[in-house]
């Protein structure tokens, strides 16, 4: 028996990792996201989803990968020759780092008797936007729940999940170890703010292991990034650094920086921030204290906030047929919701524009048109859309000029979310590999090792790892 490894997608692609690491007749899978690339996603909004065969037309269109023993039976229906979890031997399990989508798209397709394993509080907040209809598609199936540093057994495979960041869904990175070695996932790799002691702490563990394959997470070696702090490309020119980059910001500098934004308003504040980031909701919360504003929040967004922290929010409920007036045809989410916050009406936010922070989503971006737009403003906190690369952003920015809100965005020049490649490669460095491989990003070529060997695999094809390599 060899330790079979197989990086089925996300080996150039931004997001999309999904790799089986099989040993005998245990499999275990991580990640089961797809790539974020609204223009090239044939879900517009405008099509419906089919009902009978949803779960092959994701397979289809890639939204969920082509592999044997996950899907139901009944779901698949004889497509492509996959073969159902019915009918496979293997004993598989799912592991999920963290609730974003390029990371967990599909986990609502896996076939109910395949455990998938998340973090409780990713389960949580997966479970919130379910309710409201913003969660994955899913068969409604159960997740099951990991515990930081706990190792989980899948028959003679080994998953320790490694901690990375303890905010909202909270995120991790696995070591897998077989009898034949261990592979390594690092996850989103972020080297900088609040996060970084935790990364550090990852690496140094990996350093004292001494680990046969590194998939590391590399997007940060994309041109837009490397040209913002030198003027080169070059791969060999990346030196190793355990600081941040010289002109780049941590994401503490970038709240000071919106922080300061809002000090100086007098008029409204409108915030667009991604929902599932609930700690980012109590930033903001505490932050309008501050401001001596009441912080108001859309109920999809309010839900999500009461079901992790307990508390009820403000809210303000836009003119939708999500939210119904009549109590006999709300759901049941939003008719608690109803139950326990209190709602603030446009009539109040008109008479003091001042004294509110206002979340708004971008579906129910319309109603700036009905908010004091003089002398407010329009910040957009890294919500959906979340930049140019999908065609919506456009339609953002030209509906909010409409309006007459001014528009402001902190997360575009000279800050990344992702490790910045100095960074990186100063982590890679020191946990040193036996064999590198670079992913989620679509320069994986140009992070380097130092010892070791960069492998760029071919997506589907098995490798086996023996004493140390992966032939
Ligand atoms: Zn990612």
């Amino acid at each position: 028996m060899r330790t079979k490894f197989i990086m089925h997608s996300g080996a150039r692609t931004i997001g999309g990792v999904i790799c089986s690491v099989i040993y005998g007749h245990d499999r275990v899978i991580f990640e089961m996201g797809s790539v974020y690339d609204p223009e090239a996603d044939i879900h517009d909004g405008r099509i419906m989803p089919r009902s009978r065969a949803w779960v092959q037309d994701a397979i289809r269109a890639k939204k969920a990968p082509a592999i044997d023993g996950l899907y139901r039976r009944h779901d698949l229906d004889g497509f492509n020759g996959l073969i159902p979890a019915e009918e496979s031997d293997l004993n598989t399990a799912v592991f999920i780092t963290h609730l974003h989508l390029d990371h967990m798209s599909a986990i609502g397709m896996v076939a109910p008797q395949i455990p998938v394993y998340m973090h409780k509080n990713a389960i949580l907040i997966e479970r919130a936007l379910e309710a409201t209809g913003d969660g994955v598609q899913t068969l409604e199936r159960t997740y099951t729940s990991f515990t930081e540093n706990v190792p989980i057994h899948i028959g003679a495979i080994k998953v320790l999940p490694i901690i990375t960041s303890r905010r909202s869904y909270c995120d991790f990175a696995f070591l897998i170890t077989t009898p034949d070695g261990t592979i390594h996932w690092t996850g989103d790799l972020v080297l900088h703010g609040e996060d970084a002691p935790l990364t550090f702490e990852q690496m140094e563990f990996l350093k004292a292991q001494s680990i046969d394959v590194l998939l590391c997470d590399s997007t940060g070696f994309m041109d837009q990034i490397l040209l913002q702090m030198t003027d080169s490309t070059d791969p060999k020119a990346i030196k190793a650094s355990r600081d941040i980059p010289k002109g780049m910001l941590d994401r503490n500098d970038l709240d000071l920086r919106i922080f300061k934004a809002l000090e100086q308003q007098k008029g409204l504040c409108v915030i667009n921030f991604y929902q599932r980031e609930v700690d980012d909701a109590r930033k903001y919360m505490g932050w309008a204290q501050k401001l001596a504003r009441d912080p108001v929040f859309e109920p999809d967004c309010a839900w999500i906030i009461y079901q992790f922290f307990k508390m009820a929010p403000y809210i303000f409920i836009p003119d939708s047929p999500r939210y119904p007036n009549d109590p006999g045809k709300q759901p049941a989410w939003f008719k608690e919701l109803m139950s326990i916050c209190t709602v603030v009406k446009r009539e109040q936010i008109a008479e003091n524009p001042g004294g509110y922070l206002l979340q708004n989503s971008y579906r129910h971006i319309l109603e700036l048109f009905d908010l004091p737009a003089s002398g407010s403003v329009y910040l957009h906190l890294d919500g959906m859309p979340h930049g140019e690369f999908d065609p919506a952003y456009q339609n953002l920015i030209k509906i909010v000029r409409n309006t007459g809100f001014d528009y402001q965005t902190f997360f575009r020049r000279n800050y990344f979310g992702h490790g910045y490649p100095p960074q990186v490669k100063y982590f890679v460095d020191q946990v040193d590999p036996k064999v590198l491989i670079p992913c989620h990003s679509f320069n994986s070529e140009r992070l380097l090792p130092n010892h070791g060997v960069q492998l760029l695999p071919v997506e589907g094809k098995t490798y086996v790892l023996v004493n140390g390599a992966l032939l």
